[in-house]
């Protein structure tokens, strides 16, 4: 039985044609299911009855169903969704007064072994199919829409304004579903979202990076955390295969085709591993050829991660460094940590682990 959600639009349309149906049935279908959030054939007014019947028996719209939702008190919003096999990934919304982001899955887990991050200790099960990742989409939307209290942004019928691919999971490491779930996101007849509004972050996938640059080049953020080879062999275990200078070099040629003229290195602030005066200094040497910004992540502790947070001290001076050669520095604020919905403290529920970075094709 086909999955609707699984089928960008050219997919869906040739679907629909093996049932000698026009393509315009296509865009109606998507108006339905992504604007209307209507996923019950018979709802769909504008369908035929027997083009209905044959849906009915040849299709099915199917989204993961609800482990768990919960709201912080700083109205972060975190769902735990069932993939099967008693597998569960997680989806957060962080509400601001000018935007809605969501954050997105597209991993059950995470082969990477990046040491400080709690998705990467649980190991990895499976990838998501497109339908589940283009579902947290439909899933949150719809939910949000039914919050008390909650209210489009302003100067639009949207809530979802924003969306990060840094939930669980490495996107580049699911390359095909992920790059299908975000043709969705951007195209009009679904989502509509602008390039620069839909980022994908990445520990650093050289190789996918430069297809992705080719297939769907979205803003890009990279995961970059230590300034020499060294240390990020250890914390970021996939330097092994793309070291920095490589990184550098993918990311400059990304930035030939993205949609924002700049690349956002992510550094998560470790306490005495990688936030040293030097560390900073270290940093600007390694991407001064690469246009981009930098977001400083405070550590957000798990059960025994064996890290510390930086103090806020240590993370002002180090971001001094950065901002004294004019480069723009934001920290990120920690939203939703009452209900673990911070980043890297997403873990979902992860069984029957298949393998570890170990066993990750290093030479794929
Ligand atoms: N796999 C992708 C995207 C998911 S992680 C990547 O690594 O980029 C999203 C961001 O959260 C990454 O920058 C990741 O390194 C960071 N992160 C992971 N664990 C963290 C933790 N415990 N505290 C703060 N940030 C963390
Ligand atoms: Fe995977 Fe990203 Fe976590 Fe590394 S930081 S283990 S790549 S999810």
């Amino acid at each position: 039985m086909t999955n609707l959600l699984d089928l960008n639009y050219e997919r869906l349309v040739s679907f629909i044609e093996t049932f000698g149906e026009k393509p315009y049935r296509a865009k109606q279908l998507m108006h339905w299911i992504y604007k209307k959030n209507i996923i019950d054939f018979n709802k769909m007014t504008d369908i035929s009855k027997v083009f209905c019947d044959i849906l009915k028996e040849k299709a099915a719209i199917r989204l993961p169903s609800v482990m768990s939702d919960a709201i912080s008190d700083d109205g972060t919003r975190k769902w735990l969704f069932d993939v099967g096999g008693s597998n569960g990934i997680e989806t957060v919304f962080i509400p601001e007064d000018d935007r809605g982001t969501l954050c997105i899955s597209s991993q059950v887990g995470c082969a990477l072994e990046c040491t400080f991050c709690s998705t990467g200790r649980q190991g990895f099960n499976r990838n998501l199919t497109s339908a589940e990742i283009i579902g947290q989409f439909w899933l949150a939307n719809f939910f949000i829409r039914q919050q008390e209290g909650y209210n489009a942004l302003p100067n639009s019928d949207r809530i979802i304004s924003n969306v990060v691919m840094m939930g669980m999971g490495e996107p580049l490491a699911n390359y095909e579903n992920v790059v299908a779930a975000m043709k969705l996101m951007l195209d009009d007849r679904a989502y509509g979202l602008s390039r620069r509004r839909v980022t994908l972050s990445t520990s650093g996938l050289v190789n996918l990076m430069d297809r992705l640059r080719e297939d769907c080049p979205v803003a890009l953020a990279v995961s970059l955390h230590a300034s020499n080879d060294k240390l990020r062999d250890e914390i970021v275990p996939i330097n092994k295969k793309f070291p920095i200078k490589e990184l550098m070099a993918g990311c400059q040629r990304y930035l030939e085709k993205a949609p924002r003229d700049f690349v956002t290195f992510e550094y998560v602030m470790l306490d005495g591993i990688n936030d040293s005066i030097e560390d900073a200094k270290a940093l600007l040497e390694i991407v001064k050829d690469v246009p981009c910004k930098f977001n400083l992540i405070p550590f957000n502790s798990f059960p025994n991660s064996g890290y510390r947070c930086s103090s806020n001290d240590q993370i002002r001076k180090f971001r001094e460094i950065l901002v004294n050669q004019d480069y723009i520095v934001t920290i990120r604020k920690t939203r939703g940590d009452d209900i673990d919905a911070a980043c890297g403290q997403l873990a979902g529920q992860v069984v029957n682990k298949k393998y570890s970075i170990n066993k990750f094709n290093l030479n794929a």
